[in-house]
């Protein structure tokens, strides 16, 4: 079987390129200034939510991904819950996005009261399908009291949450012109993609506002940490507003103007997060030296590698491949695995999870084939035993 030889070769593949026994599939480097920087952030006492490297960071970020604005909070998922507010999502709404995620996508819509509605993705992005999408906005979205509501179920489409999967970059530009006719507005879930971009625009930077995860499996970590990308300076300033209580700014009076949250990211974590993106061009260099690697193996196998669509360049923060079947999937799995080898499957549908099973969809026939056939491969930056980044990919 093709699988089976060309699952024990990339075990060895994977064993020339990582010097972690066993190989996990994506873990944080540490190369930088983190320690030198931590300890100092340590000494000043400034270890909370107030602090000079929360600025930094939120200008560092703003300023790699071309974002007028940068929030930090203490996770994305958070931070996907208050950009739907800013973009208007009440208790009773909709929003609009793909069944095939992480599951912290559909959390955020239901932490806001509101009800993901699932819309297929693309084959080759793996992410919202801009054709599946008009389909469904044609038949399902009526204007009424000036609102775009679904008519099927009576409620706001409130919003529409794509996710650039795996760091992918989906058709964003496509969807946000989609949606801009029927009046929602785009919240990227740019969690995974912090470092790719779609015809010379970031992602995360394309619909009203973008969400990155700075998760201890992320392209870099903060250990839990999240940012709200935008360029409108009124929901920046509601973002800070949401984010910390909803605290009006006054010398001694606590007045707090509507619901808010405690969602600020700490220094402590904003200074893990200043020394990571010291080294993030490093990262994607080495990213896409494996990637190339990567494909250049199952070139001669038979089995795709998921490499960047036209037109972007992605992040790779994490490899896949699409096998033929669900059992040459299952072996492949199994063999890697049992050699010490992590690889895992695609996240189950949103749509087969308890939660999220009644949800409206239109059928999620593309995603529901890949859930059976896309694995991910091991996809940290390769360091040495000394824990150095390496400076060429290693191989067969
Ligand atoms: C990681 C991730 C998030 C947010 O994750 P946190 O762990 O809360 O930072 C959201 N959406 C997707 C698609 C993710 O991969």
């Amino acid at each position: 079987m093709v699988t089976h030889s060309s699952a024990k070769t990339f075990v060895t593949l994977a064993n020339s390129i990582y010097t972690d026994r066993p190989i996990p599939l994506h873990r944080p480097v540490f190369a930088g200034p983190e320690r030198e920087w931590l300890v100092e952030c340590i000494d000043s006492n400034f270890v909370s939510s107030v602090g000079a490297r929360v600025v930094e960071f939120e200008q560092r970020v703003a300023q790699f991904v071309g974002a007028r604005f940068a929030v930090a909070v203490v996770n994305g998922t958070n931070a996907l819950h208050v950009a739907l507010r800013l973009a208007g999502v009440e208790p009773g709404s909709e929003v609009i996005t793909q069944p095939l995620t992480f599951v912290a996508t559909c959390n955020a819509i239901a932490y806001a009261g509101a009800v993901p509605v699932f819309v297929d993705v693309d084959a080759d992005t793996l992410g919202l399908s801009p054709e599946a999408l008009e389909r469904f906005l044609k038949t399902h979205a009526v204007i009424r009291d000036g609102r775009t509501v679904n008519r099927h179920s009576g409620r706001p489409l409130a919003a529409c949450m794509p996710m650039h999967t795996f760091g992918l970059p989906c058709r964003i530009q496509a969807i946000v012109d989609i949606c801009n006719r029927y009046d929602v507005p785009v919240v990227e879930d740019a969690a995974e993609s912090l470092g790719s971009w779609a015809d010379g625009r970031h992602t995360g930077t394309v619909g009203q506002s973008g969400v990155f995860s700075f998760n201890g499996n992320k392209i870099i970590t903060t250990g839990g940490g999240g940012m709200i990308v935008t360029d409108d300076p009124a929901l920046a300033q509601r973002a800070r507003h949401l984010t910390t209580t909803a605290k009006q700014p006054h010398p001694y009076e606590f007045v707090h103007d509507e619901l808010g949250y405690n969602y600020r990211m700490p220094n402590l974590n904003a200074t893990l997060g200043c020394a990571q993106m010291e080294q993030l061009p490093v990262f994607l260099e080495r990213k896409r030296e494996l990637h190339e690697r990567y494909a250049r193996f199952f070139a001669d196998t038979g089995i795709a590698l998921v490499t960047e669509p036209e037109g972007t360049r992605a992040n790779h923060w994490l490899n896949a491949i699409v096998l033929p079947d669900r059992d040459s999937r299952d072996a492949f799995l199994q063999q890697t695995n049992d050699a010490g080898v992590m690889t895992r499957p695609i996240w189950r549908l949103m749509t087969s999870l308890p939660m999220y099973a009644p949800c409206q969809h239109d059928g999620c026939a593309v995603a529901a084939d890949l859930e059976q056939r896309v694995v991910n491969l091991p996809s940290s930056v390769p360091v040495d035993a000394d824990g150095h980044i390496v400076e060429r990919i290693g191989g067969l």
